[in-house]
């Protein structure tokens, strides 16, 4: 039986980890170590400045008072009697697409398994904002999400990945899906929006987020195979090197 370890960003109790659990259930032994509170948008951060405490939450399954990166290094070399043969992350509450990736707590578990030398793929359920980014998502909203997560999980324990390479997944928000795309990662204009509030005292405060995102328009983008319908399924790299600019700068720059 294949050993698949699973892993999020929203935290322990989330609809989409537990659907994906589930679903991964009929490809192996699920393991499952999450963070204990919600960790959107903490990146590839790890926690250096406190202990970390995993708690048993049921069979095979641990919460942590640490990031999704913290989730994956303790849960791989501690708490798994076994080497997982694959990473799955997610089901993460909302899109990770273009830039969005470098924020993204769910992408970075995935990131860390990648460095681990362990294959590892990474899903989202891309939620329109205006149609119902902030209210409860019903378990089975994740449903399309949790069966295209089991294809890939599959696809990956046969075929494995290239080096050094995860595969971020992001579904859109639909009953069934219109298929695939390979894409590559798209851009997103920022907005910028910087909510301006004050306490009591009249201290000045600031609130990041809110705004709807606007995404430049790229064939071939993760952003507009979502915005088509279809699955988005980019191929991330772990060396940030941009390689053309690299020759560029070794030739023309003399300094
Ligand atoms: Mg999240």
């Amino acid at each position: 039986m294949p050993v698949i370890f699973v892993t999020n960003d929203d935290g322990i109790s989330s609809s989409g980890i537990k659907v994906l659990s589930k679903a991964l259930r009929a490809l192996g032994d699920v393991y499952v170590v999450a963070p204990d509170s919600e960790q959107s948008a903490v990146a590839h951060a790890l926690t250096l400045n406190r202990p970390l405490k995993p708690v048993r939450t049921g069979n095979r399954s641990y919460s942590l008072n640490g990031t999704p990166t913290d989730c994956v290094i303790i849960g791989v070399n501690r708490l798994m009697a076994e080497r997982p043969d694959v990473i799955v992350s997610g089901i993460n509450h909302g899109g990770n697409l273009g830039d969005d990736v470098t924020y993204s707590g769910t992408v970075a578990a995935a990131m860390e398994g990648t460095l681990l030398g362990i294959p590892s793929i990474a899903v989202s359920l891309a939620i329109d904002r205006q149609s119902g980014g902030d209210i409860i998502i019903t378990p089975s909203r994740f449903r399309t999400a949790a069966e295209t997560a089991v294809k890939f999980a599959e696809a990956v324990l046969k075929k494995g990945l290239p080096k050094d390479t995860l595969l971020n997944i992001n579904v859109p928000d639909a009953p069934e899906s219109k298929g695939v795309k390979f894409t590559r990662q798209g851009r997103r204009v920022y907005d910028n929006s910087i909510r301006e509030i004050s306490d009591p005292k009249g201290n000045r405060h600031y609130w990041i987020g809110g705004g709807a995102p606007i995404w430049e328009k790229g064939e071939e983008t993760d952003i507009a195979a979502v915005i088509e319908g279809y699955v988005s399924v980019t191929p991330v790299h772990l060396d940030m090197t941009n390689h053309k600019a690299l020759e560029f700068i070794k030739k023309r720059w003399k300094v």
